[in-house]
């Protein structure tokens, strides 16, 4: 029989305080299958609550949260929500960056999406291609492609 994990103990302590296999390696820097085979070996369920129990992992009450998706896996929808409200947003086009590239005076690095609204708003004034790579120091390849994106609906940013 194998001898048991150097750090089996501190392994065995954090798996009975509910921490999941990738934490404990993180916390411990030890191997994920490590802890996994001490949760074996203790007998432990895995991480995620089983569909009768009655509350999620993050004591969420079910089933009012259990979702089951298309594929068929359980998840909470508490805590989906949850996950959502902290995602980052994407960061606002920086308007001043815009204006300068649109009087031809853009900034050393002009961002995608600010070139992108730059393009658009000098195109609208009916500038040809060629000025407006000039001013937003682009390439005329460039414009074309950013057009045909607002053509097919695949701006970077939804419009204003
Ligand atoms: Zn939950």
């Amino acid at each position: 029989m194998n001898r048991p994990h150097p750090q089996a103990a501190e392994i065995d302590a954090l798996l009975h305080a509910g921490h999941t296999n990738a934490a404990i390696a993180s916390a411990l820097g030890v191997g994920k299958d490590k802890a996994a085979a001490r949760r074996t070996l203790l007998g432990l369920p895995g991480y995620y609550a089983r569909r009768t129990d009655p509350t999620c992992r993050h004591g969420h009450p079910w089933p009012q949260h259990l979702r089951i998706s298309p594929k068929g896996k359980q998840y909470c929808a508490a805590c989906r929500s949850e996950r959502k409200a902290t995602r980052r947003r994407p960061r606002e086009v920086d308007t001043i960056a815009v204006a300068r590239a649109v009087a031809g005076d853009p900034p050393a690095h002009l961002p995608a999406r600010e070139r992108e609204a730059a393009v658009l708003r000098l195109t609208d004034l009916g500038e040809s291609a060629r000025m407006i790579a000039v001013r937003v120091r682009c390439t005329p390849r460039t414009v074309a492609r950013i057009r045909a994106r607002r053509r097919a609906g695949t701006r970077l940013v939804d419009a204003a």
